[in-house]
């Protein structure tokens, strides 16, 4: 059996000092957003438009600005607790909101998230899920790296005895140029652990996530 959950914690999370906290702090360099304004100016010029019009003179600010919250990954703490019930069912969180950005056309794609692992001597807030995918989502990337990232994260972080990571998303760079494929998504997977070596709880994972492969 298992039970796939959304958004509820786990029963059983004990609220005493038994847990651990890992500050997740992230490493990147600060939007320098004065150059960024210049240089968003100058692609104003360069793609023919008058960066004095008065309907584009705040764009520079406000696209830089844009950029910047949309590159800037927010610190968090990555708690974790004892398994004290010794849980071993697949834990699930599906369908997290994921926006980035594609690091070859800086158009964002958006989507969700399938994030699930097999507890081994600590569980963790199902928040924090999300707050890993939402870290690695603030940056420039492409789907794939995004997606092994989130895995790694975690089976670093927490050590369990396995890790499943999907992300469904549509790039803007795909349906609104080139191919035009509105509304075709891109899967991605990376697994760790039991769901990568054991194939009925990697078919499991796939069919908890709704994604018909295996
Ligand atoms: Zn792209």
């Amino acid at each position: 059996m298992t039970s796939a959950q959304t958004g509820t914690s786990l029963p059983g999370l004990p609220a005493d000092g038994r847990r651990r906290s890992l500050r997740v702090i992230p490493r990147r360099e600060a939007v320098d957003l004065p150059a960024a304004e210049r240089a968003v100016t100058a692609l104003l010029v360069a793609l023919g438009k008058d960066p004095t019009d008065e309907h584009l003179s705040g764009t520079p600010d406000r696209v830089a600005r844009a950029y910047a919250d949309l590159l800037t990954p927010r610190a968090f703490d990555l708690t974790t607790f004892p398994n004290d019930e010794g849980y071993d069912e697949l834990v699930l969180a599906r369908d997290i909101p994921v926006q980035s950005l594609c690091e070859h056309h800086l158009l964002p794609f958006h989507g969700v998230a399938h994030v699930g692992y097999l507890p081994g001597d600590r569980i963790l807030g199902l928040s924090k899920l999300a707050r890993i995918v939402e870290q690695f989502s603030r940056d420039l990337q492409v789907q794939e790296r995004l997606t092994q990232q989130v895995a790694d994260r975690l089976q670093q972080d927490l050590t369990p005895k396995g890790v499943g990571v999907v992300i469904e998303a549509e790039h803007l760079c795909m349906s609104l140029r080139g191919v035009r494929a509105t509304g075709s998504r891109t899967v991605t997977s990376a697994l760790h652990g039991a769901l990568r070596e054991d194939a009925r709880s990697r078919q499991e994972f796939f069919a908890l996530t709704g994604i018909s492969r295996a």
